[in-house]
């Protein structure tokens, strides 16, 4: 039975009302278990609007976790999450949402996610693996769907592959498309999980420049795991380190990594460079 998504929150009306609007992502004693391993510990993020928050971390570290939690991709065990003000929350009336309710709060919030595998629908077209969510998820009109979806195939320089079918593209064309899908309903927050990782080396370039683009013209908030260090250089207003499941350093790129101060962060980056 479908119940109402929960209305907003008392504390988000204080945080709308106080002079923290400017806040995206406000992650608040983030907890996530998987039995007896405490996966993230009481976590605390914020994000404000316009920022890139590059996240880094040994692997097993919970940087696809908070990801995912903070998308409502896995259910936390404690803490809170808002996303623009709004609660992403997973329990109403002591119970945890259904899926669709856990949709409808997604798009209603404006969160988009990029993940290391692209997860593209491999029997639709390129065109309609961004233009189909537009309708499924948010009632859009066919007509409208793939003129949006042609408008963002554009933008990652694809609009000449929207008939293809994904496995006719690279995998730097593949995780482009997976880009536009993730910016057609224009989400006020991208999450990229490792958006290079699953990349032979040569196609890393095309979309970091893609991510840079949506930086830089669109001043899009976003946060990203990345083992890329060269990139979080370039891109990262922040750099944040999770060990432990806690964020155990955090500040501009240059600073965390060149001189990091907590020696997990030392030997971390020791390790990748
Ligand atoms: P990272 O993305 O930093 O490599 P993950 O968030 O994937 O780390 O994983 C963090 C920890 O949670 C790891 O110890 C992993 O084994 C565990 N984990 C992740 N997903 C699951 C799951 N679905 N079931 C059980 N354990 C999981
Ligand atoms: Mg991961």
């Amino acid at each position: 039975d479908f119940v109402s998504v929960p209305k907003v929150s008392q504390k988000t009306q204080a945080l709308n009302n106080s002079n923290e609007s400017e806040l995206v992502v406000h992650v608040e004693k983030l907890v996530k278990q998987y039995g007896d391993t405490i996966v993230l510990n009481e976590l605390d993020l914020k994000v404000n609007k316009s920022e890139v928050v590059v996240l880094l971390g040994p692997s097993g570290s919970g940087k696809s976790t908070l990801l995912r939690c903070i998308n409502l991709l896995d259910q936390s065990d404690a803490g809170s999450v808002h996303i623009a003000g709004q609660w992403m929350g997973l329990q109403h009336d002591g119970r945890h949402m259904n899926p669709s309710e856990i949709a409808l709060q997604r798009s209603r919030v404006g969160v988009g996610m990029v993940f290391q595998q692209f997860n593209l629908f491999a029997h639709l077209t390129v065109l309609e693996n961004v233009a189909g969510p537009l309708r499924w998820v948010y009632g859009m009109e066919k007509k409208q769907s793939y003129a949006r979806a042609m408008e963002l195939l554009q933008r990652v320089d694809l609009a000449d592959k929207a008939d293809a079918l994904p496995r006719h593209l690279s995998g730097g064309q593949q995780q482009r498309v997976a880009i536009a899908r993730a910016l057609a309903p224009s989400p006020s927050l991208l999450l990229l999980d490792e958006p290079t990782s699953a990349l032979d080396p040569e196609l890393v370039h095309e979309v970091l420049s893609v991510i840079r683009k949506l930086s830089i013209d669109d001043k899009l908030t976003m946060i990203i795991s990345t083992h890329q260090l060269k990139f979080a250089r370039e891109i990262a207003d922040r750099v944040i380190f999770l060990s432990g499941g806690k964020i155990i350093e955090s500040g501009p790129a240059e600073e965390i990594l060149t001189t990091p101060k907590h020696p997990l962060t030392q030997r971390f980056l020791n390790i990748m460079t």
